[in-house]
């Protein structure tokens, strides 16, 4: 099924979530598709910086859009994570539902500009923009300052922009290995005062299990989930090529890491509507 209205927003203004996975494949594309059909529920495809780095946008976009047409779901083909202007127009104009502009790391005053303009571009073929204030650090680059966001430049970003869904910094941290983190929820409550837009959590895989209770009663629309799938991949195939030496197919090689990303989507999107906590599936 096409995404065909604003999810995200309606899931801010409902208690659930609409998770937003990471894919580098149609492999564990079509288990996050498989996943959401089995919980009836929306999903996001995710094309990061590493998957577009293998694969061109064009390609991604042929690809993640025949396995939503053909889902029964409404299934959306998201880029993640980009501060490229014309990559953004590109994914635009190549069908992507949604794009994510991050002009987190600029003043706030280009981060607005650049926000405006691309907010244009999308807002015309009906593509949702998601912008980003503050920064989420990457656990696996060694950052290690959390620069909050800033309830005063919400305020001002939100009265200039028209953009649709709002990535914070509260706490959350990208690729977490090994260690858990709290959202700051008294941040959160500060910005959600300041403005009407929906909330986007990145770093879900790392957050504590009490979180997501809470998360789901806030304005957060949508989480990304990036760790949670490539561990269950990661760790599956290891084991797999261990145990069959001489198996060199790689569909027989994938099918339990591929079933196992199935699994771990599902128990995420399930969560996510449900009143009971995530984060142990998301280990
Ligand atoms: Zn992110």
């Amino acid at each position: 099924m096409r995404w065909d209205q604003d999810y995200v927003s309606h899931a801010g203004k409902q208690d659930h979530i609409i998770a937003g996975f990471d894919v580098f494949g149609y492999e564990d594309a079509q288990a996050v598709v498989r996943a959401a059909e089995r919980a009836q529920s929306p999903v996001l495809l995710m094309i990061n910086r590493d998957a577009r780095r293998a694969l061109e946008l064009m390609h991604w976009s042929a690809l993640l859009h025949s396995l939503a047409n053909e889902a029964k779901v409404p299934v959306g083909v998201h880029l993640d994570h980009c501060s490229d202007l014309e990559m953004v127009r590109y994914a635009i104009d190549a069908g992507f539902t949604s794009v994510m502009y991050d002009g987190s790391k600029l003043p706030l005053e280009e981060n607005i500009r650049n926000t405006i303009q691309v907010c244009e571009w999308a807002h015309k073929k009906g593509v949702q923009v998601e912008a980003e204030l503050g920064n989420v650090p990457y656990d696996e680059l060694g950052e290690t300052e959390i620069r909050f966001t800033s309830p005063k430049e919400v305020e001002q970003f939100c009265q200039e922009t028209s953009a649709d869904w709002l990535a914070v910094s509260v706490g959350n941290v990208h690729r977490l290995l090994g260690r858990k983190v709290d959202v700051d929820f008294h941040v959160l409550q500060e910005i959600e005062a300041v403005c009407s837009v929906p909330f986007v959590i990145h770093g879900a895989s790392g957050l504590q299990d009490q979180n997501f209770a809470p998360l789901r009663h806030s304005r957060v629309g949508k989480i990304n989930v990036g760790t949670a799938l490539r561990r269950a991949f990661g760790e599956t195939l290891r084991q797999e090529v261990i145990d069959n030496p001489k198996t060199y197919d790689r569909q027989l090689l994938f099918q339990k890491p591929v079933a196992c990303v199935e699994e771990t989507a599902y128990e995420i999107i399930t969560d996510l509507c449900q009143d009971h906590t995530v984060g142990r599936k998301m280990a």
